[in-house]
């Protein structure tokens, strides 16, 4: 589906004029003629892109309307582009500050107008899916909403770090004393460098290097691709200014640099910044979260799941044989009994250590609840599974675990069948079934030991 903006103007010639811009690139057009009108469609259509014209009689002006868009959770994500023919620096500042990501004065240069929008778009997408992951981790209850309340709420700006590329002395004085004001600054090459940039400013008219070059590595490394860059050009210079966009640069300010524009689009970079990698964290953690036990820090079934499928498939399909292992502590239950729920925590929490570190790096050891444990063994045929279940079981009953609170060390064991998929017609589930049936012979044949259903080679 192609992006779908937003066009408000209270002039239908305006209207149309971009509606033929925008549809001959293929995105759909919504259309408003006032302010209130755009704030009540952007909620309910949910569009990729707004552009916004700031005078409109009668009703709320575009500044308005851009402030409450910002306000609204189900709209401040979306980029806003403030359009208008006034071109005096206070009002250029006024729709930057109303939290606008861009301005674009009318009439409106068709180069200009596509590479923001194109920019801005992309941007939204990163953006889109890094919300809608964090939505499903939510309704997944991993991620606990009063623990990390909503990012875009810590964007109470504090002082980030500037990263100044240039070789005008006048200019970078300029700049340092803009961004200064909120912000840590260091000018590439010189002393005192804060720490890793959240913002960079790289001048493209600079004579002693090629600002271009800066801008294209930044945006292909890895540590750096993440960072906004925001682009020096000169005023009367298009060709550059479409340039630094497309290759990467997410704003671009022109020469003389304005005071005040240049905090304001520096603020608006770096609350972007700060909302992305707000989001990304959160996702790593909700992840993490998401395959973890809790109590052992094991995987989780869910993960046992996510990763067990494709292995039997594969294995089926000619691959490689995959084993697993299902574990269950002896007697666990009189543990409980006579010792309290804690000591048992703690015997679970030393066996998954000892789980841990003997079973090797490739393969996945899970916890499946209570006191039963599933090892994934890729690439393993069931004989040297069965060894490494051997392996393991002797290395549980052979040293007696240390718990706090306990005055004696306790003997534990446990039982384990082991079950392989090789070019049979297993899926998960009858493969977790049959290393199930093993386990529960291991249990009737009077525990701590280790039985095979490995089809040649059962055990
Ligand atoms: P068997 O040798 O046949 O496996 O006997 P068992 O006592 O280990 O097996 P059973 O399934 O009868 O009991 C398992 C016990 O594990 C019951 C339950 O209270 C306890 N349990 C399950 N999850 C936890 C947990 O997270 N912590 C603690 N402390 N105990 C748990
Ligand atoms: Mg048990
Ligand atoms: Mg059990």
């Amino acid at each position: 589906m192609s992006a779908r903006i937003l066009v408000v103007d209270d002039l239908e010639a305006n209207r149309r004029l971009l509606e033929a811009k925008l549809t001959a690139d293929y995105y759909e057009v919504l259309m408003a003629q006032r302010g209130e009108e755009a704030v009540q469609l952007a909620k309910r259509e949910r569009p990729d892109l707004i552009l916004l014209d700031v005078m409109m009689p009668g009703g709320i002006d575009g500044y308005e309307a851009c402030r409450r868009l910002k306000a609204m959770p189900e709209t401040r994500h979306i980029p806003v582009v403030i359009l208008t023919t006034l071109d005096d620096r206070d009002n250029k500042v006024r729709g930057l500050q109303a939290g606008a990501e861009e301005f674009l004065t009318k009439p409106i240069d068709d180069v200009q107008l596509m590479a923001r929008v194109k920019s801005l778009l992309s941007l939204k997408v990163v953006t889109d899916e890094l919300r809608l992951r964090e939505a499903n981790g939510r309704r997944l209850g991993v991620i606990e909403e009063e623990l990390r309340p909503d990012p875009l709420e810590q964007l109470r700006l504090s002082a980030g770090n500037v990263l100044v590329v240039d070789d005008n002395p006048t200019q970078i004085k300029g700049v340092q004393a803009a961004l200064g004001i909120e912000h840590r600054v260091t000018v590439l090459g010189g002393e005192n460098a804060a720490g890793a940039p959240d913002l960079v400013v790289v001048s493209v008219v600079a004579k002693s290097f090629d600002g271009f070059r800066v801008i294209a590595r930044m945006r292909s490394g890895e540590p750096t691709r993440h960072l906004p860059i925001l682009a020096i050009v000169d005023s009367d210079d298009r060709k550059r200014a479409v340039r630094a966009l497309e290759l990467g640069a997410h704003d671009i300010i022109t020469r003389p640099i304005d005071e005040d524009e240049i905090i304001a689009r520096g603020r608006t970079l770096m609350r972007r910044k700060r909302y992305m990698d707000a989001l990304r964290s959160r996702l790593d953690q909700s992840l993490e979260l998401a395959i973890t036990d809790q109590l052992t820090n094991l995987y989780n079934r869910r993960f046992m799941n996510a990763q067990l499928g494709p292995l039997v498939q594969r294995a089926q399909c000619g691959g490689d044989a995959v084993s697993v292992m299902v574990i269950d502590i002896d007697h666990f239950k009189q543990c409980n009994d006579t010792y309290g729920h804690d000591v048992g925590d703690a015997v679970l929490r030393e066996f998954a250590v000892r789980l841990a570190t003997n079973t090797r790096p490739s393969d996945f050891a899970c916890r499946m609840g209570g006191e039963e444990f599933v090892v994934i063994m890729p690439r393993t045929a069931g004989d040297i599974a069965c060894l490494a279940a051997e392996r393991l079981r002797r290395h549980i009953c052979s040293s007696p675990f240390n718990v706090p609170g306990v005055p004696l060390p306790l003997d534990i064991t446990v039982s384990i069948g082991v079950a392989c998929a090789e070019r049979n017609d297993d899926t998960a589930d009858t493969l977790i079934k049959r290393a199930d049936e093993a386990l529960y012979e291991a249990k009737r044949a009077g525990r701590n030991r280790v039985i095979g259903r490995t089809g040649a080679q059962a055990a």
